[in-house]
């Protein structure tokens, strides 16, 4: 389960670097991806990472250092923005829109409920790109309190995305998230009548767009009726399309950044949940090797592994 558990966060950064060099470009016009590339749009080294893993590891410091606390959520993501901390070169380079939207409000307001934009047209995949630190930490709340878990993960995404769809999408993800790192398969946790997607449904009904989804939409769609845009749906989908039949990570997360678009987060997002079914030890030496600042991830991890959860909820 430590592999696993890992893979979740280390899959996140790898598919951010993967998939950086060849963000924003239009699927078919790259030279597929098959490893670390320079370039992209912020001019990177070859494995390092985006604002992905940045905020992912923002997100963990925040639940290692003061346990369950929206404000010192959205304050650490404010130091990313502002200071380059968390960053993989010290400088924050690629905030999103809705991102810095939600964060200008919360520096003036100082509310974070009221901070990120509830409108259904802005639901980015800011949130899930994110995600892997809450279900990593709160692991042991799988599988007596899906409740909790999935209550908490929709909670992560209020300091920047408030949409009911990326609310909901934080919570499926995060419960596919704790089963595959329980060692659940992914058949099973890909299942549309699996028993803790039931109870997910239970607790409140999925937003009718990411229901879809969990019901399967990703098994009988094909490019280009699956784009890795970014927007959360899509988003989301062109994940679990490149997931559900892959071999193994390297396939999976290929397959997810060759999308183009908004490839690292496509690649971010496959990576958490190729990582959390077949864990670290699945992911290719050299990716492991080249992903940068691969100290920062350890920290993270360290951090989250090592210490006693605290779920006090603000
Ligand atoms: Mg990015
Ligand atoms: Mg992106």
């Amino acid at each position: 389960m430590q592999g696993r558990l890992r893979g979740t966060l280390i899959g996140l950064a790898v598919g951010d670097a993967l998939g950086a060099a060849v963000e924003f470009k239009a699927p078919g016009t790259f030279k597929p991806i098959d490893g670390y590339r320079a370039g992209g749009p912020h001019g990177l080294e070859p494995g390092q990472w985006t604002d992905d893993t940045s905020m992912a590891l923002a997100l963990a410091d925040s639940m290692i250092h003061v346990g369950w606390n929206l404000e010192d959520q959205a304050r650490r993501y404010m130091a990313w923005w502002h200071q380059g901390e968390y960053s993989v070169n010290g400088r924050c380079f690629d905030i999103g829109n809705t991102v810095s939207s939600a964060l200008s409000r919360f520096e003036t307001s100082g509310d974070v409920l009221s901070c990120a934009s509830s409108d259904e047209r802005a639901s980015g995949n800011g949130s899930i790109m994110r995600l892997a630190p809450v279900p990593i930490y709160y692991a042991d709340l799988f599988p007596d309190d899906i409740a909790k878990l999935s209550r908490l993960a929709e909670q992560s995404s209020l300091t920047t995305h408030a949409s009911g769809r990326c609310r909901s999408a934080c919570r499926y993800m995060a419960l596919l998230l704790a089963g595959l790192m329980h060692g659940v398969s992914r058949d099973e946790v890909l299942s549309p009548t699996w028993e803790p997607l039931q109870q997910l449904r239970a607790a409140e009904p999925l937003h009718p767009d990411i229901d879809e989804i969990a019901e399967g939409s990703f098994r009988h769609r094909q490019p280009p009726q699956i784009v890795g845009s970014g927007y959360v749906v899509q988003s989301l989908e062109a994940a679990l399309w490149a997931f559900h039949d892959a071999q193994d990570f390297r396939t999976a997360v290929l397959k997810a950044v060759n999308l183009g678009d908004d490839a690292d987060t496509t690649g971010a997002v496959c990576g958490q949940l190729a990582g959390a079914c077949w864990g670290e030890g699945s992911i290719p030496q050299p990716w492991l090797d080249g992903l940068a600042e691969r100290k920062m991830i350890e920290q993270s991890l360290a951090g989250l592994l090592g210490g006693t959860p605290h779920v006090k909820e603000k």
